[in-house]
């Protein structure tokens, strides 16, 4: 079967959480977010390895306790930076026909039965695969604090991830320096099409303090439903 590698970019500051400390190492359910992010994936034994992009003045990753597969290289200084230099480790390790995720380290309320699906499709998804959440609300373009356009909501969608990847897709989709918040819009810039499925509405990104407390509870409503 094709191996998943997954890479976890952890290596900016995280601002909008704290000035205190990134996100990742905020306390969630008796370990730290990151631990809780890299436990979803370590017991599958479909995912071959873990590699975590962290900043090399990080103090924090050296008093985690992380599983036997995961692996740790220095991040960059762009999130896609971060990406390429863990994407550099898996392709010294992985086959050609690996698989590659990459998912946020402040999403650790992931399903597995999400990842089932997903890892399912993105065998034969040439352009790569992402959950998605289409917006509920009704969505405006904004500047200068005025709405200039009203979007058509049933074509928009959140971007979630992992977003899954054939190693040699996203070293291409990568290889151009484009600066993008998630892998598939450098995917997009090379002109294809990635496809998407039902993302999950439990799969948040922590990023203000407040996310904490709703990342417990859907936590903890994972863990019960033995998810
Ligand atoms: O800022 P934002 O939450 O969008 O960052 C997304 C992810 O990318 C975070 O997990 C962050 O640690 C990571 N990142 C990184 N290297 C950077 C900047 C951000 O790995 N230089």
């Amino acid at each position: 079967m094709t191996a998943i590698w997954l890479i976890i970019p952890a290596a900016g500051s995280g601002k909008r959480f704290s000035a205190d400390k990134p996100k990742q190492y905020y306390p969630l359910l008796g370990k730290t977010v990151l631990e809780q992010t890299v436990q979803r994936f370590s017991e599958r034994t479909d995912v071959q390895g873990i590699v975590i992009a962290v900043a090399d003045d990080d103090p924090w990753i050296d008093t985690l306790a992380l599983p036997e597969k995961v692996r740790r290289v220095t991040g960059g200084k762009e999130r896609v930076d971060s990406v390429k230099a863990a994407l550099d480790y898996v392709k010294k390790h992985a086959q050609a026909d690996d698989l590659v995720a990459v998912h946020d380290a402040a999403r650790p309320c992931i399903r597995q039965s999400l990842l089932d699906r997903l890892f399912a499709q993105a065998r034969t998804e040439s352009a790569g695969i992402l959950p998605v959440q289409m917006v509920k609300e009704t969505v405006k373009r904004v500047q200068k604090g005025r709405v200039i356009e009203s979007l058509n909501r049933d074509e928009i969608a959140l971007a979630q991830t992992p977003q899954v990847f054939s190693l040699s897709l996203l070293e291409q989709a990568l290889a151009n320096d484009v600066l993008v918040t998630d892998d598939a819009s450098a995917v997009e810039l090379l002109g294809l099409q990635p496809r998407v499925i039902d993302g999950d509405s439990l799969n948040l990104k922590i990023t203000v303090a407040e996310d904490l407390a709703i990342a417990e509870s859907n936590l903890c409503r994972i863990l019960q439903e033995n998810d």
